[in-house]
């Protein structure tokens, strides 16, 4: 037997309607934000990621599905490329590609599957899906501003509480600037020098080669010694300590709570200044949510014009988990309003022309087959989960009035063709 693949599954009916109810929210909060979609390639060239997530990040460094595609001709070398890992950087370049920032500030988002190559365990998979958001412009747009901070994470906010889904917590940090970020490296590796060989061997390769991703670290022999390191917030600079505490004096302002977590580092290269999570209890060891930040020096990274800008990912796999202990999702799966059986030869056609008509009126009929025998269409009818079941026989379609029986309480009427849309609805 062929299945999936390690690491990729099968969203399945009935859970897919919830997949449906998160996308079709998505759609409505970020519309009253003025987000509008757009569409990237899955798969882009390595470098993209190479340059825009960064070689030492993990998902660059191990965690890329990356392969070198054939040229045009037999003898042409090809070109490297890779599944997108991560939205952003697809983003960007469109952004960069079509000279988006020409528009002034854009509010983008895309829903879709995102690839790494890491070790599945429940709510970590090798395909998975995130729903993106980005807003991105020129600085004279104010894509700067901590408004636009604030703004992403009401909105976030929101979204959560439409969903229903209770119990998040956000946490907030600013990873600085790029000058902050080189003397907090310095002082990270002295202090990380006298300690780092007691630590794990991820973290010794790391106080080597990007000392910031220890904060990364799980290992609770370390936490002691992590505990003990100086913090970001020691060293921002005037102007980004000021534009994070701008965002903060909004989100008090709007009344969304929020808990500083100086050891809050994105595990990506090139987050500056807002950083932040979302957890959720219920979710166990993958307990983040989404995650999101600043990123004012990417664009130039890919060598686009200035654009600052400020977005985050959310799991949509984890979100759809945490849905599923929320009341607001019950109601989602819809069950068929009716099944309509057509009884003997000739009546197929007869039971087309209802169906037809029902569905017309935005009822969800399931239809039979005249072949069978009215015990296998209730039968039928029952494990659809249908309310009703319409006979259609000779009998029936002579009069015009169709014998509908409630599935549930066994009560059984003869209703006249008009009159069947509104007794359903009923
Ligand atoms: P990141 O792009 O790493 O900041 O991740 C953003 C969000 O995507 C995380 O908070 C998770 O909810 C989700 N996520 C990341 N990696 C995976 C994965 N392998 N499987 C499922 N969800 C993931």
């Amino acid at each position: 037997m062929i299945k999936a693949v390690r690491g990729t599954r099968d969203l399945l009916p009935p859970e897919t309607a919830l997949w449906n109810f998160v996308e079709s929210a998505v759609r409505d909060v970020f519309r009253a934000y003025n987000f509008q979609e757009i569409r990237t390639p899955i798969f882009e060239s390595t470098e993209l990621f190479a340059r825009g997530v960064g070689e030492e990040t993990d998902i660059v460094a191990k965690e890329m599905y990356t392969w070198e595609d054939r040229g045009r001709a037999d003898s042409d070398k090809g070109q490297s490329l890779t599944l997108r890992p991560e939205a952003t950087a697809g983003i960007v370049r469109a952004y960069i590609e079509h000279k988006l920032g020409d528009r002034g500030l854009n509010k983008l988002y895309c829903i879709g599957p995102m690839f790494r190559r890491e070790r599945p365990q429940k709510g970590r998979y090798r395909q998975f899906y995130q729903i993106d958001a980005e807003i991105i412009g020129p600085p004279s747009a104010g894509s700067e501003s901590p408004a636009r901070d604030a703004e992403v994470l009401e909105m976030l906010a929101t979204l959560l509480d439409r969903l229903g889904i209770t119990g998040w917590t956000l946490e907030l940090n600013s990873v600085g600037c790029p000058n902050d970020r080189v003397a907090f490296n310095e002082a990270l590796r002295k202090a990380l020098d006298p300690v780092k060989d007691k630590m794990c061997a991820d973290c010794q390769r790391r106080a080597v080669t990007n000392p910031l991703r220890v904060f990364d670290c799980k290992v609770p022999e370390d936490q002691p010694i992590i505990d003990a390191l100086p913090r970001i917030s020691q060293f921002l600079d005037e102007g980004c300590r000021k534009h994070f505490e701008a965002v903060q004096e909004i989100l008090t302002k709007v009344g969304i709570p929020f808990s500083l977590n100086d050891r809050l580092v994105r595990g990506l290269d090139y987050y500056t200044r807002t950083a932040f999570e979302f957890t959720h209890g219920a979710l166990g060891a993958q307990n983040a949510i989404l995650g999101g930040g600043r990123y004012d020096g990417l664009s130039e990274a890919l060598g686009g014009p200035a654009a600052p800008g400020i977005g985050f990912a959310i799991g949509e796999d984890r979100l759809v988990m945490s849905l599923q202990e929320s009341a607001s999702a019950a109601g989602v799966v819809k069950k068929p309003d009716l099944y309509i059986a057509p009884l003997g030869a000739g009546m197929n056609a007869e039971a087309a022309r209802l169906a037809r008509e029902l569905r017309r009126h935005d009822l969800v009929a399931d239809l039979g087959d005249e072949t069978f025998r009215l015990k296998k269409s209730f039968e039928a009818a029952t494990k659809a989960g249908a309310k009703y079941i319409l006979i259609v026989g000779e009998n029936e379609v002579k009069t015009d009035a169709f014998a509908l029986k409630n599935l549930a309480t066994g009560d059984q009427i003869s209703v006249p063709r008009a009159d069947l849309p509104r007794r359903i609805q009923e």
